[in-house]
């Protein structure tokens, strides 16, 4: 049970955790923080907050828990900003969607990587942002990977464990290097194809067109292309080197595809997707 939770970045997820535990009565009180106050009144109102300080190191005073969920460019920012107002028994974690920055982020900071802090990554979300879009179930069964390094405490990883139980997720421990290049195949190459995809086809002379005459197919492929950029570009920068190694593979891939098509290759051009069928019939069980 947490008695007060902070919660900097109440958007999407941040205010989807706050609506789960408020849901499962995990919580007591909960505290909002960030730029605009405009957006955490609407929090307010909305019931995800009971209220919300602009001042960083104002809003964590007296938190047991601290969820930060900004994007991956403002961590930096903020742990610098709360580091001294800390309370000796909080736990701090995080929703950040590449991991090793953030925990040089922390160590740059705080001249130190903490025992209080747990770095976190729900994989789960939507192409919407801000606090109207974030709903109670977003967790319900979803992953979270937390990546203790080894500085972290036992005690603080059971109490983060402990709260995304509540929210209704399966939490698993990985090293923070495999996440991020666990992620960079799965999530930020899939993102990095559709941004380019549709960038490209808006800038195709027959765009009207093509939009017009684009099906279920374009539609499914290309969802995430209308999540948000800022957070986009963090996650691009953050995991610079993990990315551009898939990138590499996956345009070579590309070219043997071009390749089989431009030698009418009906053998390897069949195969690849007899492969790719198995694979993703696989993944949906
Ligand atoms: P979001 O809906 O845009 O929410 C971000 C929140 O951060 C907003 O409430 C914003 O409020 C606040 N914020 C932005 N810059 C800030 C700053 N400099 N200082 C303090 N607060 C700031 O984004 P989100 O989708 O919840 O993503 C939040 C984090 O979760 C990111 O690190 C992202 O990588 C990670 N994540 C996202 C997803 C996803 O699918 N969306 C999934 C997993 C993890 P104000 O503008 O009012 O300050």
């Amino acid at each position: 049970m947490i008695k007060r939770l902070c919660i900097i970045g109440v958007g999407l997820i941040g205010g989807s955790l706050a609506r789960a535990l408020r849901e499962s009565a995990f919580v007591d009180r909960i505290v909002g923080a960030g730029r605009n106050p405009e957006h955490l009144k609407k929090a307010v109102e909305l019931g995800v907050i009971d209220r919300y300080d602009t001042d960083l190191a104002e809003a964590v005073k007296g938190a047991d828990m601290v969820f930060v969920s900004v994007p991956l460019g403002a961590m930096g920012t903020v742990f610098a900003s709360i580091k001294d107002s800390l309370g000796v028994d909080a736990v701090v974690t995080d929703a950040g969607s590449v991991k090793a920055s953030v925990v040089e982020a922390v160590k740059a900071a705080t001249g130190e990587t903490p025992a209080w802090f747990v770095p976190g990554h729900p994989i789960a979300g939507t192409e919407q942002s801000g606090v109207e879009a974030s709903f109670p179930d977003l967790y319900k069964g979803r992953r979270v990977i937390l990546t203790p390094t080894g500085e972290t405490g036992t005690a603080a990883v059971q109490k983060v464990r402990a709260m995304w139980e509540a929210a209704g997720a399966m939490v698993n421990e990985m090293d923070v290097d495999h996440h991020d290049e666990v992620l960079a195949a799965t999530s930020h190459l899939p993102h990095m194809l559709a941004f380019a995809l549709v960038e490209s086809l808006a800038r195709m002379s027959e765009q009207r067109e093509i939009f017009e005459y684009a099906a279920g197919g374009f539609r499914d492929f290309t969802r995430i292309a209308s999540s948000d950029p800022v957070m986009w570009r963090d996650i691009c920068i953050a995991n610079r080197d993990a990315l551009l190694t898939v990138l590499t593979t996956f345009r070579g891939d590309l070219d043997d595809l071009a390749a089989a098509i431009k030698d009418r290759d009906e053998g390897k051009i069949l195969s690849i997707f007899q492969d790719a069928k198995a694979a993703r019939d696989a993944f949906d069980g």
